[in-house]
C-alpha cells in the first residue's frame, strides 16, 4: 500500500506507475489539466495547423483500416450529390423553359400557331427542333422518309421503301463523288 501526496488516499501499489508519489487517477487529472492550458497556447495552433495533413492521413488510414469511408469520399459523394441535384434541377427548368414557356395567349392562337411563335422567340425550342431535324435527316428516320414521300396516310411498307431509297441514294452520291 501507497498513499498519495495529492489526493492523500493510500491505495494499493497496483495504483501508481513505479516511480510516482501521486496515483495514477491523480496524474491523469494532472495531464488533463495542463493539456486544457496547452490547448489555449499559440504553440497548441501552430502545432494543430503543422501537423494537419499528417493527422488527417492517420485518420483517413484508421478509417480505412475500420472499414469507413475517409472524409475525402464522404465530400466526394457530397460533392457528386450536389451537382447532380443541379443539374437536374437546372435541366428540368430548361424543360419547363422551353416546352412549357410561357402561357398561350388563350383564344389568340391555336396549337399551331403557338408553336410557331415558340420557335420564332424561343432560341431553346428552336435549337431542341432544329438538332432534333438534323438526326432525322442524318439517320433517315421513319418520319423523315414519311415527309419525303409526301403521300399522307401512306403504308408502312411504302415508306420503308423510301426510307431505302434514300438511304441508297445517298450511297451512290458517295461513290460517285
Ligand atoms: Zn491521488
Amino acid at each position: 500500500m501507497k498513499t498519495c501526496t495529492k489526493c492523500g488516499q493510500e491505495k494499493s501499489a497496483s495504483e501508481f506507475w513505479k516511480t510516482n508519489s501521486k496515483c495514477k487517477e491523480c496524474r491523469r487529472i494532472d495531464s488533463r489539466e495542463r493539456m486544457k492550458e496547452f490547448r489555449q497556447t499559440d504553440d497548441y495552433r501552430a502545432w494543430l495547423d503543422k501537423s494537419r495533413d499528417r493527422r488527417n492521413a492517420l485518420k483517413a488510414k484508421y478509417r480505412i483500416q475500420s472499414g469507413c469511408k475517409t472524409r475525402k469520399q464522404i465530400t466526394e459523394e457530397h460533392t457528386k450529390r450536389v451537382l447532380e441535384a443541379e443539374k437536374k434541377r437546372a435541366d428540368r427548368e430548361y424543360f419547363n423553359w422551353c416546352f412549357i414557356g410561357p402561357p398561350k395567349p388563350s383564344g389568340a392562337m391555336n396549337g399551331a400557331d403557338y408553336r410557331r411563335w415558340k420557335y420564332r422567340n424561343n432560341q431553346h425550342y428552336r435549337n431542341y427542333h432544329l438538332d432534333k431535324r438534323r438526326r432525322n435527316v442524318e439517320t433517315v428516320t421513319t418520319s423523315y422518309a414519311r415527309e419525303q414521300l409526301g403521300i399522307k396516310d401512306a403504308p408502312a411498307e411504302l415508306v420503308e421503301a423510301k426510307r431505302l431509297f434514300i438511304l441508297i441514294k445517298r450511297q451512290i452520291k458517295e461513290c460517285t463523288q
